[in-house]
């Protein structure tokens, strides 16, 4: 593994956010943070309890299906409560082209958000989807190597490392003779 972003450094620009979110959201009356499943769980549980304000939790989770339709992101699970009327925060692990947000961010914007802004952890120099909304806060802008840890997964594996890696061809290996 060659690690990205240590710990210390995520914990770090972590409290950065909170404290911009907390200050940005003074005056909000129902915040909202929502996050989409499953990579954004580290990032929210830490982000969570740097933002100081009352707010409440929510999750996301959206699917890809490869239909004859392309594989259009479907909203498959949540929000689990209302968001009518509420500030939201959509959290994300990791933005690339910006097709999942931008049906995470219609789909709360059709569940009658009084506002839906967008907090990613993680943000690559990919090709921006036209429709694609502008996250409001980015932790960290990285280049376009494949990341796994603090939630990010390659085939469900590696989300509980406590950093931010590139994986190497022997990590990768590893995995595969685990499984045979
Ligand atoms: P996009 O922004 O292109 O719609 O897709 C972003 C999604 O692709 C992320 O939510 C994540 O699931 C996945 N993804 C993109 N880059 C990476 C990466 O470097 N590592 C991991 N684990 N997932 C990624
Ligand atoms: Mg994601």
């Amino acid at each position: 593994m060659h690690v990205l972003i240590n710990e210390q450094e995520i914990a770090a620009r972590v409290h950065e956010l909170g404290a911009e979110i907390a200050k940005d959201y003074a005056a909000a009356g129902d915040l909202v943070f929502v996050a989409v499943l499953r990579g954004s769980l580290c990032f929210m549980a830490d982000l969570m309890r740097a933002t100081e304000l009352p707010l409440r939790l929510d999750v996301l989770d959206i699917r890809s299906y490869q239909g004859d339709t392309g594989d259009e992101p479907v909203i498959s699970h949540g929000p689990m409560d209302s968001v009518t009327g509420a500030d939201v925060i959509v959290v994300e692990d990791i933005l690339e082209r910006g097709t999942t947000l931008a049906r995470a961010v219609d789909h709360l914007r059709a569940a009658g958000a009084r506002s839906v802004e967008v907090c990613t952890l993680l943000r690559k120099p990919g090709m921006a989807a036209a429709n694609a909304p502008q996250p409001r806060y980015v932790g960290f802008d990285i280049g376009p190597g494949f990341v796994v840890g603090y939630g990010l997964d390659y085939d469900q594996h590696f989300r509980n490392l406590p950093f931010i890696a590139i994986p190497g061809e022997a990590d990768l290996a590893a995995l595969a003779a685990d499984r045979t």
